[in-house]
């Protein structure tokens, strides 16, 4: 396993490296962003920690050229940032996750082997229940059986499946559908799940809505 560090700042970035050394990874680090593009557009690597703020290259602009070369290595975005439009935006441009700092080291070791697990599986499948979802496909299963959902109902039921047990906010999903969707209001929101929940309906997958707050996928 090879992972990539992009990382500017001196102490975070040796201390990176000695968590990734002792889970036993080879490390290579970059301490700017162009540095990083070039080392991830000549080798490859397993995973990803990028620094939102790096040098000459911003890390989101790393990721988006990244994903425009259609590179699918897991992504881990360090930020400053802990507003929910910047955590949208990294996840917009192609995070995986997403950790804001200060962070506990054995924090993001554990999102580093969870990723990791999920790679090796060779395609990026969320499971919960009977219902699976192909993130890299775009296809949904339902015990077995395709499910057809729209574009807007797939991505909902990714963000509600990447946190089961926890909510996700109704302004984040309405940022999350705006960008491209056009305007759309908290409306739009509640009739696509709606749709969803019928669905899933006779599934045991549980939906529930958190008065003023959002939606919730429950465990
Ligand atoms: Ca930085």
């Amino acid at each position: 396993m090879r992972i990539l560090y992009a990382e500017d700042d001196d102490d975070l970035g040796y201390a990176l490296g000695l968590m990734l050394e002792k889970l036993g990874y080879k490390a290579d680090h970059a301490r700017e962003g162009r540095e990083a593009d070039l080392m991830l557009r000549t080798q490859s690597y397993d995973l990803l920690i990028l620094d939102w703020g790096l040098p000459y290259l911003d890390g989101i602009e790393v990721l988006r050229r990244l994903r425009a070369r259609a590179q699918t290595l897991p992504v881990i975005l360090l930020t400053a940032k802990d507003e929910v439009e910047d955590r949208v935006r990294g996840l917009d441009a192609g995070a995986d996750d997403y950790l804001a700092k200060p962070f506990a080291m054995s924090e993001l070791a554990a999102r580093v082997r969870a990723l990791l697990r999920r790679g090796n599986a060779g395609s990026a499948l969320l499971q919960h229940a009977h219902l699976c979802l192909d993130t890299a496909a775009r296809t949904a299963q339902l015990a077995g059986q395709p499910l057809a959902l729209t574009a807007r109902e797939f991505v909902l039921l990714e963000r509600l499946l990447l946190q089961v047990g926890k909510v996700v906010s109704k302004r984040e999903l309405v940022d999350r559908f705006s960008d491209w969707d056009h305007e759309l209001g908290d409306n739009a929101i509640e009739v696509a799940i709606f749709r969803l929940r019928r669905k899933l309906q006779g599934a045991g997958i549980v939906i529930t809505t958190v008065r003023s707050l959002g939606y919730r996928m429950e465990a």
